[in-house]
């Protein structure tokens, strides 16, 4: 299989080489240069794949389509290695339970860090480290959280060989939990930056050393954002395992509502429908943030200023622009790279927005695509939180939450819907006190963390500050 760029770049790359790049050099988001279509015979198969040998060998089977640059039995061990009871905590990894008439939940956080990236970042973690080890280079992972991606990273990253990680966040501006979480990691190769300012001060740091080509190719710097591939890849298995778990015959279809920020979740369950997974519809749900339910609506893709993006109770969908959109509008335009980049190298950057609804694609993409959208706002996420709590005895988290708000607008009779499930509700657990008046559970290995001995370098907002520190660090 072969990598292409979204902005047109058609220099053939192969796995390995863009699992540890980034952006194209063109400035676009790779893909494959097709994708592989499971017949019905495969697809049959794969059922009894997961229902008899588990998640780690169904991944193997969606992995080796896309992957032909590490050997079969490496790959295969390396999911063994990744999605086991002891990371994911049950045998099925990612299991399904009954909400109500209809819609079910699909669990993708039961991971180290009770939120969904886990389930790709325990997978990059394990592909870094043999692909790092193969070729004798090391990287240093440099990035910017707000939250969830970074201690997805850590938690992937801590103790493997060959790579370290230099993760700012805002001082004191993450929930006391998921400070915690982060800064009580203790493994020598993990390091925490908590920077005087907001999550954008971290993100320009992060870019000016990017931007720095001496520095990064001396320090060897890399990332682990959310438009890498592999990751992206990783999220495709977990919509099959939904399937198979919602229905009984390949003859039945599912919709999936999957709460959405960067588009990177949802965009994998659009890549899991181009290879024939049967999907009637993907519902994007997002919060006040909603460039993407306007986007569905209307055609027009408009990305936000930081002024006009919204702090909200379901913080990890706090975008003001959907990093992974990209993707699938290369696909809506018949994989265009032209006017892929017309759209979002020059439209973007001078007006700020462009304009499908003319487009025959978009007109078209209902039908074509499947794709539709709802919004949630902190009422009606206190509301669904609440609800689920008193008439299902069952608590979810705020992402999660817009989630079940939205899928309850588009469900349809006779098909499934399944909502994903992207955090625990301890992660949020102030919006949960205020939505149900109780404290969420707190899974066992998590009693008392807020009172664990901290690791965190103190840092003002300045790049040349934290070059140094990686300097120093990497010596
Ligand atoms: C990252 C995140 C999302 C958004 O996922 P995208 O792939 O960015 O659309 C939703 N919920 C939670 C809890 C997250 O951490």
């Amino acid at each position: 299989m072969l990598y292409l760029s979204t902005r047109g770049d058609q220099t053939p790359k192969q796995f390995c080489d863009i699992l540890l790049e980034g952006l194209a050099p063109d400035g676009g988001l790779y893909l494959p240069a097709s994708y592989p279509q499971v017949d019905a015979a495969t697809l049959e198969r794969w059922r009894t794949v997961y229902h008899t040998q588990g998640y780690a060998e169904l991944a193997f089977e969606v992995l080796s389509l896309y992957i032909d640059d590490i050997p079969a039995a490496d790959l295969r061990a390396l999911c063994a290695k990744t999605y086991t009871v002891e990371v994911f905590g049950t045998g099925e990894i990612v299991p399904l339970r009954h909400l109500e008439n209809g819609i079910w939940l699909e669990a993708l956080s039961n991971g180290p860090t009770l939120a969904f990236k886990d389930m790709a970042m325990q997978l990059l973690g394990n592909l870094f480290e043999y692909e790092l080890a193969r070729r004798g280079e090391t990287l240093n992972i440099l990035g910017a959280t707000s939250g969830d991606t970074g201690s997805a990273a850590e938690y992937a990253m801590r103790g493997k060989k060959g790579v370290r990680v230099f993760m700012t966040s805002p001082a004191n501006r993450m929930s006391p939990f998921q400070q915690a979480q982060m800064f009580s990691l203790m493994d020598e190769n993990i390091f925490n930056i908590a920077v005087d300012g907001v999550f954008d001060d971290c993100q320009d740091m992060v870019k000016a050393v990017s931007n720095d080509l001496e520095f990064k190719r001396k320090y060897k710097i890399g990332t682990v954002n959310s438009i890498n591939w592999a990751r992206l890849l990783a999220q495709v298995v977990y919509y099959f395992a939904g399937y198979f778990q919602a229905t009984e015959t390949n003859a039945q279809k599912v919709s999936f509502t999957v709460p959405s920020g960067n588009f990177g979740n949802v965009c994998a369950g659009h890549v899991a429908r181009m290879m024939g997974l049967p999907i009637a519809k993907l519902v994007v749900a997002t919060n006040e943030n909603d460039v993407l339910d306007e986007f569905f609506k209307t055609g027009v893709y408009r990305v936000r200023t930081s002024a006009d993006t919204h702090e909200t109770s379901s913080p990890s969908m706090d975008i003001s622009k959907a990093s992974n959109f990209e993707r699938f509008v290369f696909d809506l335009l018949g994989r265009d790279g032209a006017r892929t980049k017309a759209f979002f190298g020059d439209a973007l950057s001078r007006v700020g927005f462009f304009d499908l609804e003319a487009h025959p694609a978009f007109s078209q993409a209902a039908g074509k695509y499947g794709f539709e959208s709802g919004k949630s706002t902190h009422a009606d996420r206190l509301a669904t939180i609440k609800d689920t709590w008193t008439r299902h005895g069952m608590m979810i988290d705020t992402h999660t939450a817009d989630g079940v708000k939205v899928a309850r607008e588009h469900l349809q009779a006779g098909v499934p819907m399944i909502v994903l499930e992207t955090a625990l509700p301890i992660k949020f657990a102030a919006t949960i006190v205020e939505a149900t008046g109780r404290e969420p559970d707190r899974p066992a290995r998590f009693e008392g963390i807020e009172a664990l001995p901290k690791r965190v370098t103190h840092m003002a907002a300045d790049a040349q500050a934290i070059q140094q520190f990686i300097a120093q660090h990497c010596a």
